[in-house]
């Protein structure tokens, strides 16, 4: 701390999981950003506590004196606002506060109140990406991606909303809503003879410190679906916080029959050992890696490496993101098993997906922009 807070400085506790530094000993503005980067990356470093290696982070919001305000009080507000802007960025983050953040904050509030409405009044809407076997062309899975169409501001992608209901806890009631539907939908699609094609549901953390495993059995109950047709996608970030309770809901999860996915591997924190304890059936190799497939080796590497280690686990390997018929070639010959992304199609409505897979379309690279319109 005396590094970051030059020749004097303090620390206060300020709420449940709130600390405020009063830092002086800075000669300029551009000092202050390495110097916070520094904290952060000394804190993250993980610890022993009691016989366990745990590791914590920090999200940090800085205002300056006398340059954003003059008095403590505002400080401290504007201060605050840049930390939650910070977490917004993601974990280990820091950010400058900037006067337009209040404004930005006010337009939260707002979105926040109409959401807490809008999932009340039925305003969410599941949209469905193809997942296609990347030897037959058929879709064997669907991606329940959530929409939000306000009644004002139209179709609302889920990146704009999703950050907000997870630091709000409002993801809860969301995903239960998204399981619910799915659900529902699933259900839909077996009274029309299409009962072999799995939907994957995006499950937030959040929802693993409430009670998934009873959530997950309640949709099951009211919509009598077959549990092996729900394909639980998580990320890595479900495992940081307790691993030990997560793997235990996953295990229950899987004993019901329910078909579990790790989302955009490789870009989260979580380390290999658990992958080992990890009850996944499919691994799904994150966009960020089949971007530039085709023209960097060391993404093709990386791929390379991620299908192989879910086959030698005995996983799926499923790639996302794929737009373009280079990437699909280096897949197919890294022997990938399913790819989803925009060469094959975009995420449809319900009543547009059952039409392909009533017609039995296969969705092979040369015929996959027709059957995406
Ligand atoms: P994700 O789970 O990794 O979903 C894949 C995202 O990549 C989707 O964006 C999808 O439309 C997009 N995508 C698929 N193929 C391509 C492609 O070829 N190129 C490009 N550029 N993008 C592609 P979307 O629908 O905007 O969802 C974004 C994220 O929002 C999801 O990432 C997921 O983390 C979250 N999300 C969506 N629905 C839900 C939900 O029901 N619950 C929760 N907790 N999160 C959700
Ligand atoms: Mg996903
Ligand atoms: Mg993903």
């Amino acid at each position: 701390m005396t590094e970051m807070t030059g020749s004097d400085g303090m620390v206060a506790r300020f709420g449940g999981d709130e600390f405020a530094v009063i830092a002086n000993g800075f000669s300029s503005e551009t000092e202050v950003g390495p110097a916070v980067a520094a904290f952060l990356r000394q804190l993250s470093r993980p610890f022993t506590l009691m016989g366990r290696e745990v590791t914590v982070t920090a999200n940090v919001g800085i205002a300056v004196y006398p340059k954003h305000s003059t008095t403590a009080s505002e400080l401290l507000l504007d201060a605050s606002a840049a930390m939650m802007f910070s977490k917004v960025a993601g974990r280990s983050q820091f950010r400058f506060f900037d006067p337009i953040m209040h404004r930005q904050s006010e337009e939260r509030l707002t979105l926040e109140s109409e959401l807490r409405r809008g999932i009340d009044r039925d305003e969410l809407l599941l949209h469905y990406q193809p997942q296609v076997d990347i030897r037959t062309g058929r879709i064997v899975g669907l991606e329940a991606l959530v929409r939000w169409l306000h009644p004002t501001r139209g179709l609302v992608p889920p990146g704009q909303f999703i950050p907000i209901a997870e630091q709000t806890g409002l993801i809860v009631p969301l995903g239960e809503w998204v399981l619910r539907r799915a659900c529902m939908d699933l259900k839909r699609m077996e009274k029309m003879g299409i009962d072999s094609v799995r939907v994957g549901v995006n499950v937030s953390p959040h929802q693993f410190e409430r009670d998934i495993v009873g959530a997950m059995r309640q949709a099951l109950t009211d919509s009598g679906v077959t549990p092996h047709l729900i394909d639980v996608e998580i990320t890595e970030s479900t495992l940081i916080n307790d691993p030990e309770r997560v793997i235990e809901d996953l295990t229950q999860l899987k004993a019901l029959g329910i078909h579990i996915s790790l989302d955009d591997f490789g870009t989260g924190f979580s380390s290999l050992s658990y992958l080992k304890r990890f009850p996944a059936d499919t691994l799904k190799v994150d966009r960020s890696f089949v971007i530039e497939l085709a023209e960097n080796p060391k993404d093709e590497a990386i791929a390379n490496a991620i299908i192989a280690l879910a086959h030698s686990m005995g996983m799926t390997a499923l790639a996302e993101g794929v737009e373009e018929m280079a990437q699909y070639e280096v897949l197919r010959l890294a022997d990938c098993d399913v790819v989803q992304g925009y060469l094959f199609s975009t995420a449809m409505s319900f009543d547009d997906v059952v039409v392909h897979l009533q017609r039995g379309t296969l969705l092979l690279p040369e015929n996959a922009e027709a059957a995406a319109h």
